[in-house]
């Protein structure tokens, strides 16, 4: 087995080579200020298609506690921090964007309430900068809505940015589901867990890879692996719409038996479109489930890694053959 370090820091990386060094160098004075030297740096690149690996080398050939992890393809930001989680050996685990949107400097605040004895210290956003209304409107809207629905009770304003400590990584590690969606996963395991505020900083370069339709999958991600309300709202709807129909139903007896019965026309359309709409409706929402446990099902691994620089050579997971179990 191999031995621990004190911390780990994972950091996704998508096409993120302009704010590497920039991350590199905050990161480690970050680490140094918190455990001196006994810290690593896990960057997964998540088949980039720019010159982010080539810079992860570079980097990796000055800085012998860089271990940098290069994934076979784009697997989404949860899979490339599913990967970090996986090959990590600090008794604490930070994760970390790479845009520096999250300041690496919370570090500090964040290790001392896990010395206070918390087991997960996630950071929680007070301010968002340089991030459109529409984004934060979203974002607010999304976990709101999450919370509503599952029976998890995951932190509002929270991203991936936080402290965990090995247990709680090893939990998560432990966790089968392919689909993972990270954040919601901490909040199920549970532990004891508490929260820094910290205001969110603009990125620092290039564009956010979460557009709109990114951001809506990772919100039916979430919903759906953490929620059953949207299959119970079917039966709700199946309710009410029975009652409407049966009092549409009083109303066309009551006009065909005592006024002239020739307006039909208009409510029975209305009735048609009604219900095929409801019925179109649930059958999608049982179809997202339906096809979420046929992906499950397959238990194909979350990731696949095609090569570790600086590896520790005995930890398990860095070899293909065994990434998973
Ligand atoms: N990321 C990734 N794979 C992806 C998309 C994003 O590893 O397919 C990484 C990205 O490099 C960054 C983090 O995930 O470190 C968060 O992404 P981004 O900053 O685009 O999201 P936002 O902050 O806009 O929500
Ligand atoms: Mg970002």
């Amino acid at each position: 087995m191999a031995s621990l370090c004190k911390l780990s820091v994972i950091v996704p990386s998508y096409n993120e080579e302009a704010s590497l060094p920039e991350l590199h160098r905050r990161v480690t004075a970050a680490c140094e200020r918190a455990v001196g030297g006994d810290y690593e740096l896990l960057l997964v690149n998540d088949g980039s298609t720019d010159g982010t690996w080539a810079g992860l080398t570079a980097l990796a050939a000055r800085d012998a506690r860089l271990r940098c992890i290069d994934l076979t393809r784009n697997y989404g930001h949860q899979s490339a921090v599913t990967a970090g989680l996986a090959l990590s050996r600090g008794e604490r685990v930070l994760l970390l964007d790479a845009d520096l949107q999250d300041p690496p400097e919370l570090l500090g605040a964040m290790m001392e309430k896990m010395d206070a004895g918390f087991d997960v210290v996630y950071a929680q956003r007070r301010s968002r900068e340089g991030e459109g209304f529409f984004k934060k409107a979203t974002a607010a809207l999304f976990y709101r809505l999450l919370r509503r629905l599952s029976d998890v009770d995951i932190p509002q304003d929270t991203g991936d940015f936080r402290l965990m400590r090995r247990t709680v990584v090893v939990a998560l590690n432990a966790l089968p589901e392919q689909h993972r969606f990270v954040r919601g996963m901490v909040a199920w395991v549970g532990f004891r867990q508490t929260a820094v505020l910290y205001d969110r900083e603009k990125r620092r370069s290039g564009q956010s890879h979460y557009p709109f339709w990114k951001m809506a999958s990772l919100a039916v991600d979430a919903i759906t692996s953490f929620s059953i309300v949207p299959l119970r709202l079917i039966v709700t709807l199946a309710g009410l719409t029975f009652l409407l129909s049966l009092l549409l139903m009083v109303y066309a007896f009551v006009s065909w038996a005592f006024f002239q019965a020739v307006a039909g026309w208009t409510s029975l359309i209305s009735v048609v479109l009604f219900l095929g709409s409801v019925q179109l409706l649930s059958l999608g929402i049982i179809g997202e489930y339906v096809g979420r446990t046929f992906i499950e099902s397959k238990r194909r691994p979350t990731y696949l890694i095609r090569e570790v620089l600086q590896a520790e050579p005995d930890i398990p997971g860095t070899r293909p053959a065994e990434i998973r179990e």
